[in-house]
């Protein structure tokens, strides 16, 4: 759960601010990729799995992990209940898999006690800040993939930010200099509408990949410099 100081609201003026300034850059975003509409990724377990392997890895090598886990565990129970060594050495491809064995059987773990089964289906019935409050309750379950859980499985509001977007928004200064990844969550849902998080999520990922990227952002390719703080700092030798 954020804390206090993690939930605090933005103050008007800033909110404000960074409204405007988010609905020119959406704008732009849009003309560049279009505006993808909601569809169901994967089951909500599944997606809990497949974002924890996700972490600090690539979209392949997450896929190529979570296919091999479908492969040889019959179900998310049997998963959950292999020896921890059959799963590390199954998930080898994402990487980090001595973490994400013992991770994904906790969280699985978790769920069962909590709930008496295996699933994530009541989340359905709850609202937006009540699923993710159950959920970052639970062992091993931050802001992230919450968030990611609601968005993809059940297309409920909610805005997952992943080191793309932290990194992103960051250095167009639509969130605050410093502020951390979890602290980003609330000031991004605060900035975005509601209706735009999911292609908001993709588009502001798809530009960090393809333009903004970590090492070195392509700004003489991108459509955003008149809104980028970065950018802005850049040519004005502030680096
Ligand atoms: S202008 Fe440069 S730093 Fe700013 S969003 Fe575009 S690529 Fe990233």
């Amino acid at each position: 759960m954020p804390t206090s100081a993690q939930s605090a609201p933005l103050d008007p003026q800033t909110l404000a601010l960074r409204r405007k300034q988010y609905a020119q850059i959406a704008g732009l975003l849009e003309d560049l990729y279009g505006y993808p509409t909601w569809r169901q990724h994967l089951p909500p377990v599944d997606e809990l799995v497949s974002t924890i392997l996700s972490q600090s890895t690539t979209d392949s090598n997450r896929d190529m992990a979570f296919g091999a886990l479908k492969a040889r565990f019959p179900s998310w129970e049997a998963t959950r209940d292999a020896p921890v060594e059959e799963v590390i050495e199954t998930i080898r491809s994402a990487g980090l898999a001595n973490q994400k064995g013992p991770r994904i059987q906790e969280a699985l773990h978790n769920l069962t006690r909590e709930r008496g089964t295996l699933s994530l289906d009541f989340l359905a019935d709850l609202d937006v800040e009540a699923g993710k409050a159950w959920l970052t309750r639970l062992n091993g379950i931050g802001p992230k993939t919450a968030a990611i859980i609601l968005l993809f499985a059940f297309n409920k509001p909610a805005f997952p930010v992943d080191t793309h977007i932290h990194r992103v928004t960051g250095r167009l200064g639509l969130i605050g200099p410093k502020t951390s990844a979890a602290r980003a969550h609330v000031e991004l849902e605060a900035i975005i509408p509601p209706k735009d998080y999911y292609a908001s999520h993709l588009n502001i990922i798809r530009h960090g990949r393809e333009v903004c990227q970590a090492r070195r952002p392509r700004c003489e390719d991108c459509p955003l410099t008149a809104y980028c703080d970065y950018f802005q700092r850049v040519r004005s030798g502030r680096r």
